[in-house]
């Protein structure tokens, strides 16, 4: 099977739980390596830019203010099936549906404040990646 790369977020509901460690410990537990990572705040216009599929939902606004209203840490995970073994250990989005030991079931506070964000298509994550990183700062 191909190794693949994937784009992760650790969500500002998270890093204020100081979960970082424990979000990475299961990500590292399943096999994916953390091939770049690094903690920031993101602009309005990131967060606008990374959602804008969104952009006509009624939770937009309510969305992006979150991604902005404290640290995020954003990731490269690399490893076997990388999109789809990220998603299974992420959960549903809405943590009432998360399955047992999902890392939203473990931590999410709410259908928005779910803690972690995971590419969900080969394509989505190529362009997820490019916004936060170069490729000289992802080391595999
Ligand atoms: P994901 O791929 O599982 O993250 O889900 P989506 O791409 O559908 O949604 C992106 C993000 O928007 C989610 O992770 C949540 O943070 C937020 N979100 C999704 N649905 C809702 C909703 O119904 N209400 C609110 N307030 N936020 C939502």
């Amino acid at each position: 099977m191909a190794i693949e790369r994937t784009f992760s977020i650790i969500k500002p509901d998270a890093t204020a739980r100081n979960l970082t460690g424990a979000i990475n410990a299961l990500i590292e537990k399943a096999g994916l390596r953390i091939v770049a990572q690094k903690r920031i705040r993101m602009t309005r216009e990131q967060a606008e830019t990374f959602y804008a599929v969104h952009k006509r939902r009624p939770f937009f606004e309510e969305l992006v203010d979150f991604m902005i209203s404290g640290p995020v840490v954003v990731q490269v995970l690399e490893g076997e099936n990388a999109i789809l073994k990220h998603r299974e250990i992420i959960g549903a989005t809405d943590p009432s549906k998360a399955a047992d030991g999902t890392i939203r079931k473990l931590y999410a506070k709410s259908v928005c404040e779910n803690s972690v964000h995971g590419s969900d298509t080969t394509e989505t994550a190529v362009v997820e990646i490019a916004q936060f990183f170069s490729s000289n700062e992802i080391v595999g």
